[in-house]
């Protein structure tokens, strides 16, 4: 007889407070017999956001396999963990295990399971997706501003940009986020320092209990350590159009 098979579902979890986790993720987390969760070694410890989030939707742990991912600049010995998961992932779809794996945020913004996705693909195993929310959609909940409106637009920029860049699309009126401080503070820096008509919205750690921090004080701003999970929000300041 041929066993039924159930596609891997790769979950998104949002960004860390476990109300944002959808009732979707919630039951699919809870039907699966196997959840792949990626964390990174701290201080000789598996340290997982992910995990932190499963734990507190009660998610038993005797179904949850944890792999370490290493945090270095070159992406190879990352890619190679991905890799080998997606072949644990095929191997248990093929036996007719229901298998998932998790991301924080949306697993389809700027996340690093889609090593994982593309590796099953390539072997010719369909993924199923399940939606989750970004962490910027969330940061723009924490200050109360409309991180878009009417006909704005928006850029994000995950790495990789410079002070002249991120200026030039605000003062065209852009909203901009900025994403993985960590990796650009210096160009962070600068451009606090070079847009004075615009407003700053820095997060770090949002929805997670005692770290979460939110400001929108530029010397605050340009004080802090710019960890992982920071985030920038920049928007141009509004000017009321002068009437008569
Ligand atoms: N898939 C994620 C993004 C992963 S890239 C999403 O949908 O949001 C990782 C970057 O996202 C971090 O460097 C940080 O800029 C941002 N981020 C993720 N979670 C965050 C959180 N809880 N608080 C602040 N920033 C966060």
């Amino acid at each position: 007889m041929e066993i039924k098979k159930q596609l891997p579902v790769c979950v998104s979890l949002g960004p860390g407070d476990a109300g944002l986790v959808t009732l979707k993720a919630l039951k699919t987390l809870q039907e699966v017999s196997i959840i792949y969760c990626p964390a990174t070694q701290s201080d000789g410890k598996p340290l997982s956001r992910a995990k932190d989030i499963l734990d507190e939707i009660s998610i038993d742990t005797q179904k949850i396999r944890i792999f370490l991912v290493p945090m270095s600049k070159d992406r190879t010995l990352a890619e190679k963990v991905y890799s080998d998961i997606a072949i644990e992932i095929a191997g248990c779809y093929q036996t007719g295990r229901s298998v998932a794996f998790v991301a924080e945020g949306d697993s389809g913004f700027y996340s690093s399971v889609h090593y994982i996705s593309d590796k099953l693909e390539e072997m010719d195993i369909d993924v199923q997706h399940i939606a989750g929310v970004p962490a910027f959609i969330a940061c723009g909940a924490l200050a109360g501003i409309h991180v878009v409106k009417q006909d704005e637009r928006l850029s994000v920029f995950p790495s990789g940009t410079s002070t002249e860049e991120i200026v030039m699309e605000v003062e065209a009126g852009k909203s901009v986020v900025l994403m993985k401080l960590s990796q650009q503070k210096d160009t962070i820096k600068k451009t606090v320092e070079a847009l004075s008509e615009a407003q700053f919205h820095y997060f770090e750690n949002v929805g997670i209990a005692q770290k979460e921090f939110y400001t929108n004080d530029r010397n605050e701003i340009t004080q802090r350590l710019f960890p992982y999970f920071s985030l920038l929000i920049i928007k141009k300041i509004e000017r009321e159009i002068e009437r008569d």
